[in-house]
């Protein structure tokens, strides 16, 4: 039944009886990297300083987020977001919040060398690092910076500070990186982050993405069985994207079996349990990755709106919601924004 009233309720509910407990901030567009599956070698226009929401305006919203409308996780993301200046405040200021959210960040680790310790003292509780491929070389090809070492030391800060589980997310690209899924698991086991591969998806500012070149999270599944012996993971998997698989004979850094992920957003999506909502930095929610749509909550942040006027722009901005983003559909189209603008 798609077309009843929206309940008067204070959770992010949409018309399919998903709630959203799980916000995406992105707190930049800017990036150092400029890995090709999201951003053009030459970079973006990136958004004037004036339409990015200021330390106060992101860390209201996420009060909003957290205290009126049942949201129980914040993930930091961009762009790059370790390139916010103000991101330890913004951690602490999220991390003082009743109920306290969990609190975790999406980096590509380029300064989390420096930043580890002080994010783990402002409170933050763990960290996704992306990372596509152990050589040099392949570095600079795939990100157009030679900037690998400084990933492989933020990682490293990352453990040593305690912003654990660490997680790593890698993209396989065919012909570049996509012998690589054996070499990146024994890495992470042999460090103890939890490695999850993502399927490429068509959200890249070039518009080049070919499903059809595409590693699909079958093929990345068959070259990890070539090395490891992979197990069915009886955790439940709730509104995770990843399905994920126990790796025989290894176990993590706490001593639990050691598992593999794969988000096969194309080729297995998870919409049907998605628990997500997603601020830009910009100040728009965007209910999915892939929505066409995004609703301003800027306007009324900076126009005297109430902190429940705000949530209710945002239930209502969740309830249109649709029921899955569409790729396979022959309409399908790209959303207007690229990765590295909605915040990954
Ligand atoms: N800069 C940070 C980073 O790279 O981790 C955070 C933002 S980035 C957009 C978040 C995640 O999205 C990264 O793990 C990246 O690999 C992934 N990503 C970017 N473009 C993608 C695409 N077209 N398909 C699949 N994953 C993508
Ligand atoms: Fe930057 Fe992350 Fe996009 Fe790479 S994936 S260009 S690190 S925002």
């Amino acid at each position: 039944m798609v077309d009843r009233p929206r309940p008067r309720v204070d959770a992010l509910v949409d018309r399919f009886g998903r709630i959203a407990t799980d916000l995406r901030v992105s707190l930049t567009d800017r990036c150092n990297l400029r890995c090709t599956y999201c951003m053009p070698a030459e970079g973006l226009p990136w958004l004037p300083k004036s339409e990015i929401l200021t330390d106060d305006e992101v860390n209201r919203l996420i009060r909003v987020a957290v205290q009126r409308l049942g949201v129980r996780e914040v993930r930091f993301t961009g762009g790059e977001p370790l390139l916010r200046p103000g991101l330890p405040g913004i951690v602490a200021a999220a991390a003082a919040l009743r109920p306290r959210p969990r609190l975790s960040l999406t980096t590509n680790a380029i300064g989390l060398a420096r930043m580890a310790a002080p994010l783990r003292a402002a409170g933050l509780d763990r960290v996704n690092v992306s990372l596509d491929t152990l050589h040099a070389e392949r570095f600079d090809a795939i990100a157009h910076r030679r900037r690998l070492p400084d990933v492989l030391a933020g990682l490293t800060a990352a453990a040593d500070a305690g912003l654990t589980p660490v997680k790593l997310n890698a993209v396989l690209l065919r012909g570049v990186n996509d012998d690589e899924a054996v070499p990146l698991l024994r890495f992470a086991l042999t460090h103890g982050y939890e490695l999850r591969f993502i399927e490429q998806m068509p959200l890249d500012a070039q518009h080049a993405w070919d499903r059809g070149a595409m590693i699909t999270g079958g093929e990345i599944l068959a070259a990890l069985r070539a090395g490891f012996t992979l197990l069915p993971d009886p955790a439940e998997r709730g509104g995770a994207p990843a399905e994920t698989w126990l790796v025989e004979g290894y176990a993590d850094a706490a001593g639990r079996p050691a598992k593999v992920g794969v988000i096969g957003s194309v080729t297995r999506p998870f919409c049907g349990d998605c628990d997500r909502t997603r601020l830009t930095a910009d100040g728009q929610v965007r209910a999915c990755l892939f929505a066409r749509e995004e609703s301003d909550l800027r306007a009324g942040l900076r126009g005297g709106a109430t902190d429940e006027e705000l949530a209710e722009r945002w239930r209502v901005a969740m309830w249109g919601k649709r029921a899955g983003h569409g790729i396979d559909d022959p309409a399908f189209l790209q959303p207007g924004r690229p990765m590295s603008a909605i915040g990954g």
